[in-house]
């Protein structure tokens, strides 16, 4: 834990909070009364007032080695000394390669190729277009239209956006790209209800894609992208069966499976990736957050090698893909990206989430009969819990929850909607499990 005293010398709380419109947040009642944060170490954040808080959602589902990890500072340390910053497009970085080699190992066998850029958001929109020009150098141009599903959560590009199925996210920004279907959401409460891991329920799901081929013709259609665990819209784990009826269906038609692992990358689900949890090898991944435990922005698509090969084979002096960030492989990210998968190597830390599955899920699971819990879903070190929203105020009493869970509880969770998501780090002992659900109860209890 933190030193509960005096906060650490940086930290100078402005009496005016107003010039910062922050993302993804209410800002009038934030700050009203923020939920400020000053310092970070192993399961805690310290608040700006001194108190310790658990955090239950590793940052930002990111952390999953806990904070304040000295490697991957001293790591981002020495190299913003030593090389602050290289131009990715034509120059290169022996780190980056290093990290990709690293990635590529800790992928499925076939999907060797890494494509570095700074976010989920950039990998989703990365891959989509990779997809599009894959099909289009394999003279394949009429394949343009993209398939993502309901719930799916990609990020906030316009590409992410579109595939993306969160109405509110949405709804205000225009048309978006257009030839985008989506696949119905894989959740049915009633037949699906408190489930552990992977629902019996729900392998059908996958069989809209031969609805859509049928409707549109398979050669019209270029890609599929899915999370196999479904986080920001309340963890919806993929139904037993479904990666893989995907999986078949694509193949068969030629449409390439993408596996968004931005949340279920790196250990969350107690594997390197999802994919090998469901034993689903997808075209191309998108990973995010875990990379660097959140102590640097990266995010990167890896490619399956024939999708890779097949860019390569035009004259040697031209761009093969014209597409990339100035902060592609960023020398900052790229250090706390080795440092961190060290972390997770010599820590064993993904095979530790593995073996700790089953008692967060039971300790989970023990919430079921605490007042307004309508579904409880577990799966790998993450948990979604449903509470009935208020009859006059959907989505309060999840707000109600974020501010009692940090304001009176020193708890951090995430929320989405009336749904808590519990994600902590993956050093989480078994008795900080005990202690994240205690808090929960008493949350849940308080917002009844
Ligand atoms: N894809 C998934 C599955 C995510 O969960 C997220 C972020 N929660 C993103 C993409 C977007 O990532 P970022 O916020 O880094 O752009």
């Amino acid at each position: 834990m933190l030193d509960k005293s005096p906060l650490p010398p940086a930290v100078n709380v402005p009496n005016d909070l107003a010039a910062h419109w922050m993302p993804f947040t209410a800002n009038r009642a934030f700050k009203k009364a923020p939920r400020l944060l000053a310092g970070a170490k192993d399961m805690h954040y310290l608040t700006v007032d001194g108190r310790n808080i658990i955090d239950a959602a590793a940052g930002m589902w990111c952390c999953n080695a806990g904070h304040g990890r000295s490697q991957i500072s001293s790591a981002i340390a020495k190299i913003a000394e030593t090389l602050d910053y290289a131009p990715p497009f034509q120059f290169g970085i022996p780190q980056a390669f290093e990290l990709a080699s690293r990635i590529a190992e800790l992928a499925p066998a076939g999907l060797d190729h890494v494509f570095f850029c700074n976010s989920g958001s950039e990998a989703a929109d990365t891959a989509l277009k990779i997809a599009l020009a894959y099909h289009q150098i394999q003279g394949q141009g009429s394949r343009i239209r993209l398939i993502g599903r309901e719930r799916g959560y990609h990020g906030v590009g316009f590409g992410g956006t579109s595939v993306g199925g969160i109405v509110n996210n949405r709804k205000m920004y225009g048309s978006l790209l257009t030839g985008v279907d989506h696949l119905p959401a894989t959740y049915d409460r009633e037949k699906q209800a408190f489930t552990k891991g992977e629902p019996e329920y729900g392998v059908h799901f996958a069989d809209e894609l031969e609805r859509l081929v049928n409707l549109h013709g398979a050669n019209t259609i270029a890609a599929v992208i899915v999370e196999p665990m479904a986080g920001s819209t309340g963890v919806l784990p993929a139904p037993k069966g479904y990666l893989k009826r995907l999986r078949e269906i694509t193949q068969k038609h030629g449409i390439l499976l993408i596996f968004d692992e931005v949340i279920t990358g790196y250990g969350r689900l107690g594997h390197a990736f999802a994919a090998e949890r469901y034993g689903v090898v997808p075209d191309m991944i998108t990973f995010a957050k875990g990379i660097t435990n959140g102590a640097a922005p990266m995010g990167g698509v890896i490619v399956r090698d024939t999708i890779h090969d097949a860019f390569m084979a035009g004259p040697e002096h031209v761009v093969e893909l014209t597409h990339g960030y100035t902060y592609s492989a960023h020398p900052l990210a790229c250090a706390a990206g080795l440092a961190t998968l060290d972390i997770y190597r010599d820590e064993n830390l993904f095979e530790r989430a593995r073996k700790l599955e089953p008692k967060f899920a039971d300790a989970v699971m023990s919430l079921k009969n605490e007042p307004n819990v309508a579904d409880i879903r577990t799966v790998g070190l993450t948990a979604g819990i449903d509470l009935a929203p208020r009859a006059d105020s959907p989505g309060k009493r999840g707000f109600d929850a974020l501010n009692s869970a940090f304001h009176d509880n020193d708890l951090m969770l995430r929320i989405a909607g009336d749904s808590l998501a519990l994600t902590p780090p993956l050093i989480v002992s078994e008795d900080q499990v005990g202690e994240i659900v205690e808090k929960v109860a008493k949350v849940i209890r308080a917002v009844a």
